[in-house]
């Protein structure tokens, strides 16, 4: 459930078109044509047009900062700050694209590509954060900021640039910008690694059944899908079940064979993680070291302090105490839940104790004892078409947005479909919104939410393009695809990510949409998960797929009694990441061996041993395929106390659908980007500081008494 943020400086380099590539032939260099403020040229795109379309865009934009930086005038917000802001359109236009390509497209000749051009895009965004003429005109400013009559947003803007360039190593000497440099370059290259690994050893293993005997207790339309991935194989008449999260999830779930669950599990929990040539550990505590290296050199006693210094839990210790904080309660019900598990196993007389790869099996027959849920007969209703117009509904409600299908833009894939996005009252247009709902070969595994244009003002009204990207099983032709409950949470948090992006109504590009810390991000995705289960949505778009008749309420209501089922399971296996993200992060300049620290930080936490984490050192891409998220995976929980928080405040008041509380959270958080601090934007919408209690109670833990 990513997000997935461009380099900071890709961003930080602003808006102008030059005239540099006005005559080229490539399409990516090209401004975006056709209707809705035009759309990125996704029918045009050819892999071997990236290289040049890279290094034209790197050549203008260094042209733009060199011009910025020769102004003899004296330095202002505008001819600095604003003049940063408009230009390097063209090197944004083409990572856009890029990224649809590297994401949902993977392909050999892209890997190439994105080793080479990976560590010159890293060496670029280094050369402007330290080129020492652009630092000094923006610390002027900065140090002259009361003279320049700034708007709050302005003032934002400021901050942001002098805190981002200051943390990249602005302010250190030639001997420590040098050093940073090289760091990053080598990181960069070791990230492309990491992914290119993790990549390689989803697509490449799996486990192949090859009787009926092995499809023992899998459900016919998971069949159906282990067939046709079978069938892309050239393995026709057998089955097979792909190394990625959403197709071992659910033979965890469902297969009756323990033995080859186990193979499942020790297959997937594996990845990155067998000794051959897609092995992860030596790439791991290089980037660990070099990243401990860069921390020291930038001042900082880690790096995990650097990265926490511009979040909004601003130290490792506040994140720490967070996580230190719900952990007992985590473990504490896992206890309850084994046992649960347990005794149903011991009444099977299966003579088994419940080990990892039985968690998910087990906890399945305890959601159907106890609540008496059968996952199968929820996702009768769980149609992903009819979901979206659920979501489109809610949008609707909370956000006046209207969403309609639009097919005048071109698509970088027959599945890909484009709707327009526009203001119920007025008509006016808001953006686009880009739907990817499924698998394919080459397309990262998991789901995230990206903007291949960000909402702003400065350059004229521009209207932002965002995109929802999923991996769902296509069924058969013509009949309708059917999701998790799960699965439809995913679909609606990466809807929350959208129309943050969407809501975004503010001036410049670096403040645009989900450009906030990445510990609030998930804040306003999270909150949205919460409308999937209102009744409105449920009784109008949650639909049987044969019979269209709405999911009946006692089947409703057995849902809601059994929302705080299996909490133990799923933050403990989260929490274990988290922590061992933010320790491996704190434990300074040492050399690292991911495999024992793993195992040692996890026993002196007390780790359930019938549970791994989420995910393990050497497939942690979150941490590991840049730095987006690396001492940064606690984001979820931090982001969560504040949607558990302010769903509650909608309870509080009329419901889900209250129209002023709906107001206050678009004027304050959905529609200001990083307009506003956080914390600030938070305080304005609740009325007071967030707490932790709500997030306990909808994990139906204890509420401590002095939280
Ligand atoms: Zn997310």
């Amino acid at each position: 459930m990513l997000i997935l943020i461009a380099m900071i400086t890709a961003n930080c380099t602003g808006k102008k078109e030059a005239n540099t590539n006005a005559g080229s032939s490539n399409p990516l260099l090209q401004k975006w044509s056709g209707p809705y403020n035009g759309v990125p040229p996704f029918d045009k795109v050819k892999v071997e047009y990236f290289k040049p379309a890279f290094e034209a865009a790197m050549a203008e934009n260094m042209e733009e900062i060199n011009r910025i930086v020769a102004n003899t005038e004296a330095p202002t917000f505008q001819n600095t700050l604003e003049a940063m802001e408009r230009c390097g359109t063209t090197l944004r236009r083409v990572y856009a694209v890029y990224g649809v390509w590297k994401s949902n497209l993977g392909s050999p000749a892209l890997d190439s590509i994105q080793e080479e051009m990976e560590p010159r895009l890293t060496a670029f965004s280094d050369s402007i954060v330290q080129n020492a003429g652009l630092f000094k005109r923006i610390e002027a400013v900065y140090n002259d900021s009361a003279n320049q009559h700034l708007n709050p947003e302005q003032k934002r803007l400021l901050e942001r640039y002098y805190k981002n360039f200051v943390l990249a190593g602005a302010k250190l000497d030639e001997a420590g910008k040098k050093k940073v440099m090289e760091i990053n370059q080598k990181l960069a290259a070791l990230f492309t690694k990491f992914s290119q690994h993790l990549l390689a050893d989803e697509g490449d293993k799996f486990l192949e059944l090859t009787s009926e005997k092995d499809l023992d207790g899998l459900p016919e339309d998971f069949r159906a899908g282990a067939a046709a991935a079978a069938a892309g194989k050239d393995k026709n008449g057998a089955w097979v079940i792909s190394n990625t999260r959403s197709s071992i999830e659910p033979f965890l779930t469902y297969s009756n064979r323990r033995d080859l669950r186990e193979k499942a599990w020790r297959m997937f929990v594996n990845r990155g993680d067998n000794g051959d040539a897609n092995d992860n550990n030596k790439i791991i505590t290089e980037i660990l070291q070099l990243r401990a290296e860069r921390a020291a050199v930038l001042g900082y006693p880690t790096h995990a302090h650097w990265r926490l210094a511009d979040k909004m839990a601003k130290t490792p210790e506040t994140a720490m105490n967070l996580m230190e904080s719900v952990w007992p309660s985590a473990i504490a019900q896992v206890k309850v839940e084994v046992g649960d598990m347990q005794k149903i196993a011991d009444k099977e007389k299966a003579g088994i104790q419940i080990e990892p790869w039985d968690y998910r099996y087990y906890a399945e027959k305890v959601r159907k004892e106890k609540y008496a849920i059968n996952q199968e007969e929820v996702k009768e209703y769980m149609q992903m078409e009819k979901l979206r117009e659920g979501m489109f509904f809610v949008a609707g409600e909370l956000f006046n947005m209207e969403f309609a299908q639009v097919t005048d833009v071109p698509v970088f894939h027959p599945d890909v479909r484009v709707f327009k996005v526009t203001d119920k009252t007025t008509g006016d247009l808001i953006g686009l919104w880009y739907f990817d709902p499924y698998a394919r070969k080459g397309k990262r595994s998991g789901a995230w939410m990206n903007a291949y244009r960000d909402q702003e003002k400065l350059n004229g009204n521009i209207t932002t393009i965002v995109s929802n990207n999923c991996n769902f099983i296509k069924g058969k032709e013509g009949e309708p695809v059917l999701i998790s409950f799960t699965d439809a949470t995913t679909l609606f948090h990466e809807f929350g990510h959208a129309l943050h992006g969407l809501s975004s109504k503010v001036t410049y590009p670096l403040l645009s949409g989900t450009s906030v810390a990445t510990d609030y991000v998930e804040f306003p995705s999270q909150l949205l998960e919460r409308w999937f289960t209102t009744p409105e949505v449920l009784q109008k778009y949650a639909l049987h797929y044969k019979t269209g008749e709405p999911i009946p309420q006692v089947l409703v209501d057995k849902i809601k009694k059994s929302a705080t089922f299996n909490k133990g399971f799923t933050t403990t296996e989260y929490l274990a990441s988290a922590l061992v993200d933010m320790k491996l992060h704190l434990a300074g300049n040492i050399k690292i061996d991911p495999d024992s620290f793993e195992r040692a930080t996890l026993a002196a936490l007390h780790m359930p041993s019938e549970i791994v984490m989420r995910h393990r050192t050497p497939q942690f891409g979150h941490v590991f395929s840049d730095d987006g998220y690396s001492a940064g995976y606690y984001s979820y929980l931090w982001s969560d106390v504040l949607s558990a928080d302010a769903y509650e405040a909608f309870t509080e008041a009329g419901g889900p659908y209250d129209k002023a509380v709906g107001k206050r959270l678009v004027d304050h958080v959905f529609s200001v980007g990083g307009t506003v601090d956080e914390a600030e934007g938070y305080r304005a919408f609740r009325g007071r500081e967030p707490s932790s209690d709500a997030l306990m109670r909808s994990r139906g833990f204890k509420v401590a008494a002095n939280p």
